[in-house]
């Protein structure tokens, strides 16, 4: 039973491939290596002992696709590849478009030619906007802040309209909110190029000494601390979710959307605090202006995976913590 894995190499997709190898699945992966290097794979093999597939090919390449699908007998499909900085997206809008939906389609495209109908989707918490917390599956989405929010509200708009034109389509848009923390290993974890944008790999450079001090996004919200509250979660408990979500896609589910998160609200200071409990380092923090487009306050109500898929999170704040620091002391120079 193979899943083809896009963008397989990236940091969701590697926790995922160990969690589907030690599941018993077969793994292909296709990655162009635009925000990973092919080292993580080889680390997913260390790790679980297995070995998989890979590719080095573009989802928007029509014949790199067909390529993995003519060569092996695809189940289904688990879509991580596309490009995710918020801020970026906003300076080059096109090259967002371009790559994660034009990329999308074609990618669906070329499932549809060789009949693989099965796909779990990478979408975000990001599409469900200003509405009341905590979140529900059930909540109108698409009043998003950012052009990389609207590509993934697109894909699940067009895989909504690609399920209603062939409902033998079975698709679970799965909505992320905060994934951080590495395998236990300490040996994949998250490894952004250049200065990250997302809190907890800024923090656990802040930690290690490479990058001076931490500016906290406004300390004015209307929350317990003044800071924003988010819905943090291991990586590993994210990559789980994916296993479920992928069995439940062979019961013919059509499609369904699945919140993946605690269901707690973190604010940015109590995570400052279990990191520094964590590493025992103390973090060189300011409270500087608010992050424009910021939301004060989300977080899921993950009751719908936890009845449909049987999933729910079982890793709290200190072991995502403590895992980011141990992958960070582990390769302070990241993966080559
Ligand atoms: P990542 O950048 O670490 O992984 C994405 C992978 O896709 C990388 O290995 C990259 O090389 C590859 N890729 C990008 N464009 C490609 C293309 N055209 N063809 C082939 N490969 C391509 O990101 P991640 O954090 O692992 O996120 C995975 C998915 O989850 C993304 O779609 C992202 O938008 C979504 N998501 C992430 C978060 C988060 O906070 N990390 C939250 C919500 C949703
Ligand atoms: N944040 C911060 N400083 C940083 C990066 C992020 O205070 O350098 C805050 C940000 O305002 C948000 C939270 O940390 O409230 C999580 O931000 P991140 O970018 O990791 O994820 P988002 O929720 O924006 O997708």
């Amino acid at each position: 039973m193979k899943i083809l894995v896009t963008g397989g190499a990236g940091y969701i997709g590697s926790h995922t491939c160990v969690e589907l190898l030690e599941a018993g699945w077969e793994v292909v992966v296709a990655d162009n290596y635009s925000n990973s290097v092919p080292a993580v794979l080889d680390r997913v093999e260390a790790i679980t002992g297995k070995t998989l597939q890979r590719y080095e090919a573009d989802i928007r390449d029509r014949s790199a696709m067909d390529r993995i699908f003519e060569e092996n007998e695809i189940q289904a499909v688990i879509h991580f590849a596309g490009l995710k900085a918020v801020g970026e997206s906003t300076r080059i809008p096109l090259a967002y478009y371009e790559n994660n939906v034009y990329g999308s389609v074609v990618l669906f495209e070329s499932m549809a030619a060789h009949g693989c109908k099965n796909i779990v989707f990478s979408s975000s918490a990001t599409v469900y906007g200003n509405n009341p917390i905590p979140y529900e599956e059930t909540m109108p989405v698409g009043d998003v802040s950012s052009p990389y929010g609207r590509t993934k509200y697109f894909i699940e708009e067009i895989l909504g309209d690609l399920y209603r034109s062939d409902p033998d389509w079975s698709i679970s848009l799965l909505r992320y909110f905060n994934p951080i923390g590495a395998h236990e290993s300490g040996l994949i974890g998250e490894d952004p190029n250049g200065i990250p944008n997302n809190l907890m790999p800024y923090i656990s450079r802040v930690a290690i000494g490479k990058l001076p001090l931490l500016t906290v996004f406004g300390g004015d919200y209307d929350t317990k601390d003044g800071t924003c509250i988010r819905d943090y979660i291991h990586v590993v408990d994210l990559a789980k979710a994916h296993v479920c979500a992928v069995r439940k896609l062979m019961d013919g589910s059509g499609l369904q959307a699945y919140n993946i998160g605690n269901g707690k609200g973190y604010s940015v200071l109590d995570i400052i605090h279990a990191f520094e409990k964590a590493s025992g380092v103390k973090l060189s923090y300011v409270i500087g202006d608010r992050r424009p487009g910021d939301l004060p306050a989300f977080y899921a109500d993950a009751s719908k995976a936890n009845r449909e898929l049987g999933w729910c999170a079982a890793l709290d704040i200190d072991k995502m913590c403590l895992d980011t620091w141990n992958f960070q002391t582990k390769n302070p120079d990241g993966i080559h």
